[in-house]
Order: C-alpha cells, then structure tokens, then sequence
C-alpha cells in the first residue's frame, strides 16, 4: 500500500507531521475515539480527525440513516429549482440548532471552503440588493483559517495558505489576532489587546472607507492558526464595529460549532449574534462531507425581493445531497441527545489544566492556550525566556514520539493543536496527556 501511494496518490502538501520525506501513516480503521494504522498501532485521535468526528467514529444512528437514505434516494441536488425531503427536514433540524444566534436560513454546501467562498459571495450580493455596490471588500484577522479556495484564502491570516497563490482576491485586509503570546502590540493582557485589535480595526475601516467594506469573518477561537482564544470581550467589539459601519459579521464556526467550545456556537460562547455563520465538519461529524451557510432573517429577506431574472448564481452539485442531509439529522439528533458540549466543557478543562501541568515539567513549552471546550494549542519553544519557536525536525519527532506512545496530535508549524472527539472519556484524555509526556520527554 505504501509503495502504490507514493506511485499514484498525489500529496503535494508531503506529510507534514512526520520526518522529512517520510511515508504517510494509513489509517485503516476507527472505533470509538481510537483509530488504528496498517503497522498494528492504536492510538487515540487527539484530532478527531481533522477537527470534525465530533461524536467519534462509532455513531450507529448516523451510519444507519446514512444507510437508509442511501436506498431511498441516493441523489438530487437542491440548490435551486428541486429539493428533497432529506435536505427539508435538514434544513429544519440546523435552523432549529442555530434560532438561538438569530439564523433563519440555511444553504447547503459541500464542506467548509465553500461555505466561506459562498459567505463572501453573497455578503457582496447583500450590499449590491441594497443598493451599495461599492462594499466588495473583506476583513479578517491574522492567523485566521478559512479553507483553500480563492476567497478563503485570499480572508486567511497564515501566510503558509497564501504564499505561492498569490495574486489573491483584492480587497482583503487582515487585522492582528488576539493573540496575547505574540502580537504586535506587545500586550499580553487580553482584555486590553482586544481594545487595541478594535482600534486598529476602525482606523484600518476609516482609512479603507467604510462604504467599501462588505463582510468581517473571523473563527470565535482560531483553530489552525493555533488555537488562539480571544479575550471574552473581542467578539463583542467586532460585532459592535460592524454595526457602526454597516459591516456584515460572518463567524466562521467550521471548527467552533456543535459544541467543541463547550456551547453550540462560538458566537453563542461569546454572547454574539452574527449576520452570517459558516458550518461544516461537525454538522456531519466527518459521516458525510457537507457544509452550509447560515444567514439571520435580516440578510434572508434581502435575497427574498431579488429579481427573479436570476442575477444570484451560485450553488454546488451536491448542495442539500439527500445522504448528507440524513447524516445531518441524525447527527445533530445525536449531538443534542448525547449533550456533547457539556462533556466538551469538561474534558476540554481536564486537557487543558493536564497539559499545563506538563508545562511545569517541560520547558520547551512556551503557551498553553484552551479551557474553552475541546480545543487545545501548545506552542513549543527552543527557549521559553526568549520564546524562539521550536525547528521543524523536532516538532517532527514530538509527533512521532507521541504517536508511539499512544496518541494523534496535529502540528501546525510550532504548534501541537487538538480537537478530540466530543464524546471522549476521562480515562482517553489521560492517554492523550501521557503520550505527550513521553512526546516532549522524547526529545
Ligand atoms: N473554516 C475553518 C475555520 C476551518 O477550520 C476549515 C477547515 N479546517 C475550513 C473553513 C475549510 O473547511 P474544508 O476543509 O471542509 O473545506
């Protein structure tokens, strides 16, 4: 199998979380929260995949109305013209879900890049149906993931996203992360880094023109950049800026939504109501790829007077996919049934103190950022005083060191970042902590 991967699959990104020029791992199976490679290892997926097997892999409800749906009707789109039962019923079911963020509709996608592309697309069509065409311009924040395609990319704040793609989507700038470690300001209080993010926000917008300005996306906490968790006041400002000047607020919640925060929303974490949100991963639990974007009747009635003649175009093949539809009912059936936020609330807090408790053992930790649900970043350092990020060899071989003692972690350039499964034990985050221990005693 390895051989013929190398022969045929292409992985142009390589494999970042191993040695250098080194085969990929292949999963071959899961159970529960514990995957298992082609080479005999079981390890916990401190992961969950890539931040979205929320309810483990072992969902029988999800798998069996993803079965069913299969026999009753595999196929047919619903992104304009026809719908199906499975996409009403799943459309009903997340605007259930989100009627507590002010979301009244929902369009499916199929997964998180093109919930944002379609986000960004539409919040242009808001202004231009309101009779602002000028507002086509995009903030977002640094170190902010939003998916590969042109707009993601062209919103993201990690410049690894960016960096050979260029030129972007004009029209995209990216305020400073509240990101107490490291931020330009050299303020390590959060509360007062949050006040000096919005007034570099208001200038940036008064220097911009705020009649230019469509849409500000940001992640309530920024997964791939780092886990970074903002200040409890952050979100608050940015929603009260966009209101001053117009702005559509859209909170990416790819990664934060369905309970990983330990809330069902990040937004509702932080007490925010957004204009827009954009989902994936967690909706569907990793069953099924889909996505969606969530508009709050205010945008919704908008696009209801639109000319008919059909100036709004955009939609995908598999938008409202009747399999995906089912696994979204059944999944966020499960996801309510099973009250997985609480348990988020409470292992989150049981990683994140047991990992800061390894900080007091090895001092190549630098920041331990988390305690908001299932969300965890360690930003690894060669020299905790003068915060040097640690090389690429060794982050290479904590991973690999921590595969072997028991666990997947994600690298994300100096950084270990975790998202396990929602339904994740007590007992499964002490191996996680144990097979860091050895990680970072590794090297
Ligand atoms: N937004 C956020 C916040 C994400 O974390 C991701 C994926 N990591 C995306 C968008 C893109 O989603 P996808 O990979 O499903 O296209």
């Amino acid at each position: 199998l390895r051989e013929m991967n190398g022969r045929h699959m292409w992985q142009p990104m390589g494999h970042p979380g191993e040695a250098q020029n080194s085969p990929p791992r292949i999963i071959k199976t899961a159970e529960g929260v514990r995957l298992s490679d082609i080479d005999g290892h079981s390890v916990v997926d401190a992961v969950g995949g890539l931040w979205c097997v929320n309810l483990g892999y072992s969902n029988d409800a999800v798998k069996q109305a993803i079965s069913d749906q299969l026999w009753e009707l595999p196929y047919y789109s619903a992104f304009a013209g026809t719908t199906n039962p499975a996409a009403i019923e799943a459309a009903y079911t997340v605007r259930e879900f989100f009627a507590p963020d002010g979301m009244e509709r929902v369009f499916f996608t199929s997964g998180g890049s093109d919930s944002v592309d379609t986000a960004l697309r539409l919040a242009r069509q808001y202004h231009r149906l309101r009779g602002e065409p000028t507002r086509t311009k995009f903030l977002s924040l640094k170190k902010g993931y939003h998916g590969t395609h042109w707009g993601g990319a062209s919103v993201n704040g990690n410049n690894r996203f960016r960096i050979g793609y260029e030129p972007l989507l004009p029209g995209c700038f990216h305020l400073p992360a509240p990101y107490p470690y490291r931020n330009p300001f050299d303020e390590s209080d959060p509360a007062r880094l949050a006040e000096k993010i919005a007034a570099a926000m208001v200038d940036e917008i008064e220097f911009q023109d705020p009649s230019t300005i469509a849409a500000f996306i940001m992640e309530p906490i920024l997964g791939a950049g780092g886990v970074i968790v903002p200040d409890a006041s952050f979100m608050r400002h940015m929603r009260e800026i966009c209101d001053r000047y117009g702005i559509l607020m859209i909170s990416d919640e790819v990664i934060c939504g369905f309970g990983r925060t330990g809330d069902w929303t990040g937004a509702r974490h932080w007490g925010v109501q957004p204009d827009m949100m954009t989902i994936a991963k967690g909706v569907t639990s990793g069953y099924f790829p889909v996505g969606g974007v969530l508009v709050s009747g205010t945008v919704a009635e908008v696009f209801e007077g639109a000319d008919a003649s059909g100036a709004i175009w955009t939609g995908y093949t598999y938008s409202a996919h009747p399999v995906g539809a089912a696994a979204v009912v059944a999944c966020l059936s499960e996801t309510q049934r099973l009250d997985t936020k609480a348990n988020a609330a409470a292992r989150g807090t049981q990683l994140y103190e047991g990992v800061r408790r390894l900080a007091e053992k090895h001092d190549i930790i630098g920041d331990v950022r988390g305690g908001h649900g299932l969300m965890t970043g360690i930003e690894i350092v060669s020299d905790r005083a003068a915060k040097t990020p640690m090389d690429a060899t060794t982050m290479q071989r904590i991973h690999a060191a921590t595969y072997e003692a028991g666990a997947m972690v994600r690298l994300g350039a100096h950084n270990i970042l975790m998202s396990p499964p929602l339904v994740i034990s007590e007992a499964e985050i002490d191996v996680i902590l144990a097979a860091l221990d050895a990680g970072f005693s590794a090297v």
